[in-house]
């Protein structure tokens, strides 16, 4: 990632150097853990959190003493926020992030579509957020630093990983030495290139997209409100696209298309890219003086691991899969392996877990990859469309889009949301004939709808499983004390939340007054009733727990 060569640093973010001492290991420590994760980006960092939210530690190593180098991925959806309330680490990043909610494409000069992605006054959170990913990774470091549980080692590489008798064996080089650490559990979140990957001689299958895009990221002040601006065969790169995003920090984001005969060292040379954001910038109608940030060269991949699970070994992140950046899946989708990942793996070390919750990662996890695969990879072939007849369609879309509502509806990129698990052996599937209204079916993650009080669903959510009963009157104290009981019994903590009719957050569960639903930790539904049955929630209880046979 280059920047412009009188530029050594970043012309608005101090990175933070990270320091570690000694491994333990280097001086008489046993070396065996519960739990490792190899790598402190985003995604390693949001496991070691959801891993501490549950009482369990972990040891983090990553190779480098900072958080990464330049903006990466900007655009945050609204279920990775609900992520980072339940880690603590939503007030830092709201206090710092852009929220938006709109966008407008162009054909040639003129717009022809205006995106408003829906957002009503019952949400706590804008569905999108702009901010640099260095942030987010600072963030969730000085969250996982607070915790006490997370032992970040800086500068600490994994070299080499063999599996012996249920365990994964580490070669770690480090500042003070090479050390080796046993691990019971080994949470690959090392990134596109991952060591642990090819030290197990795993390889990513997929796809690979033709185009190739500049992403530049310049300092410019301009009042334009924060929303996502798309261009195609704009004035500015004739034939090809254009995106815009403000981010803090007056950081604009520029990500343009190379045209397939244009030669990529040639694009990328600094001369080069400031001919081409010039005639952008002047393209926007912005006539304030700009400086450039940094720049790098992207190309789309739709690319995943066949298992995401190889015994010990649990993979997340750019790990497990490569998802085109179109849509705004790559960080939200990994974000999102580590909020499942965590919540299972710290009941599988305090012994809460049959032997199935660790096997529902690759089907609920490599699920949601290849849904994201479907979404991202119409985007990008919109974007960047691979035959002549794909580009006739896709034109002849954009010069109907201004004029005619159905063309309009085919250039509507679908909101990055939350995976469903209602395929997930972990999930209770409703009882035939059980009409519900409305609202989250099993398996979908519960909207954070506006409670009474003016406090927001997932605030009333317990740190494990939650029953949320519905309907005027709270659930008796016979019914509490018999659930206080089952869950006793299956060893977790079960949080009862009653929600009288007519809250926003009632109404939008669709369940009815009698009703009850069970949320999971990373809160899924796992089940949904017309009435509440103990033994039923047992049932379901032991379920999402994987002690049920297949
Ligand atoms: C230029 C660019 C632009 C992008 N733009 C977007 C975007 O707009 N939207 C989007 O959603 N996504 C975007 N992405 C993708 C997004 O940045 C990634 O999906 C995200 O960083 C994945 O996080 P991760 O934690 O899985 O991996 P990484 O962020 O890559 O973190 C992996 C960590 O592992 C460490 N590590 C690696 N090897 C070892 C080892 N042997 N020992 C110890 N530590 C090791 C690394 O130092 C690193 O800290 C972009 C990526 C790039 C490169």
């Amino acid at each position: 990632m280059p920047r412009p060569h009188d530029q050594a640093q970043s012309l608005y973010y101090d990175s933070p150097r990270y320091a570690s001492g000694p491994a333990p290991e280097l001086v008489g420590g046993t070396g065996r853990h519960a739990v490792v994760i190899v790598g402190a980006g985003p995604v390693g960092l949001c496991a070691a959190l959801t891993l501490a939210h549950h009482r369990v530690p972990s040891v983090v190593l990553d190779a480098k003493t900072s958080v990464g180098e330049g903006s990466r991925a900007i655009c945050i959806a609204r279920h990775s926020v609900e992520i980072f309330q339940q880690l603590g680490v939503a007030g830092r990043f709201l206090g710092k992030a852009l929220p938006w909610t709109d966008g407008t494409s162009y054909y040639r000069e003129q717009p022809v579509y205006r995106l408003r992605m829906p957002h009503g006054p019952d949400e706590r959170y804008y569905p999108m957020y702009n901010l640099q990913q260095q942030y987010i990774e600072q963030y969730l470091v000085e969250a996982a630093q607070a915790t006490g549980l997370v032992d970040l080692r800086w500068g600490h590489a994994l070299d080499t990983l063999r599996l012996a008798d249920d365990m994964a064996v580490l070669e770690v080089d480090s500042p003070e030495g090479r050390y080796r650490l046993h691990a019971e559990h080994l949470v690959a979140a090392d990134g596109a290139r991952s060591r642990v990957r090819h030290q197990l001689g795993l390889k990513l299958a997929g796809a690979a997209y033709e185009g190739r895009y500049v992403i530049v990221d310049v300092r410019m002040r301009s009042d334009y409100p924060t929303e996502r601006r798309a261009f195609f065969d704009p004035v500015a790169n004739r034939g090809a696209t254009v995106l815009v995003h403000k981010q803090p920090d007056d950081i604009w984001r520029i990500d343009y298309q190379l045209r397939d005969d244009e030669d990529e060292q040639d694009a990328l040379a600094e001369r080069e890219i400031r001919a081409r954001v010039g005639a952008i910038v002047a393209m926007l109608g912005e006539r304030a003086p700009w400086e450039l940030e940094w720049w790098s060269l992207y190309k789309a991949y739709t690319l995943c691991l066949d298992e995401y699970r190889h015994g010990p070994v649990l993979f997340a992140g750019d790990a497990a899969h490569l998802v085109p950046i179109f849509g705004v899946r790559g960080l939200n989708s990994g974000l999102a392996d580590a909020a499942d990942l965590g919540w299972k793996l710290a009941m599988h070390v305090r012994g809460r877990a049959g032997p199935r919750l660790l096997d529902s990662y690759t089907p609920e996890r490599r699920g949601a990859t290849l849904d994201v695969f479907a979404q991202a990879g119409r985007s990008t072939r919109f974007m960047t469309p691979p035959t002549r007849g794909e580009r006739l369609v896709r034109d002849a879309v954009l010069s109907l889009a201004a004029g005619h509502a159905c063309a309009r509806r085919l250039l509507d990129p679908r909101q990055s949301q939350p995976y469903s698990y209602a395929a997930s052996p972990l999930t209770t599937a409703d009882d035939e004939g059980s009409a519900f209204d409305d609202g989250p079916r099993p398996g979908m993650a519960l909207a954070n709808a506006r409670l009474d009080d003016g406090a927001f669903l997932l605030d009333g959510l317990g740190r494990e499983f939650t029953l949320l009963a519905f309907g005027d009157a709270a659930p008796r104290d016979a019914d509490r004390a018999a659930l206080a009981s089952a869950a006793e019994s299956t060893g977790v903590d079960l949080e009862i939340l009653h929600l009288p009719a007519g809250t926003p957050a009632a109404s939008r569960c669709g369940v009815g007054a009698g009703g009850v639903l069970l949320v999971r930790p990373d809160r899924h539904v796992c089940a949904r009733w017309r009435h509440l049955d103990v033994a039923r929630v047992s049932e379901a209880l032991d379920r999402v727990l994987g002690r049920m046979p297949a």
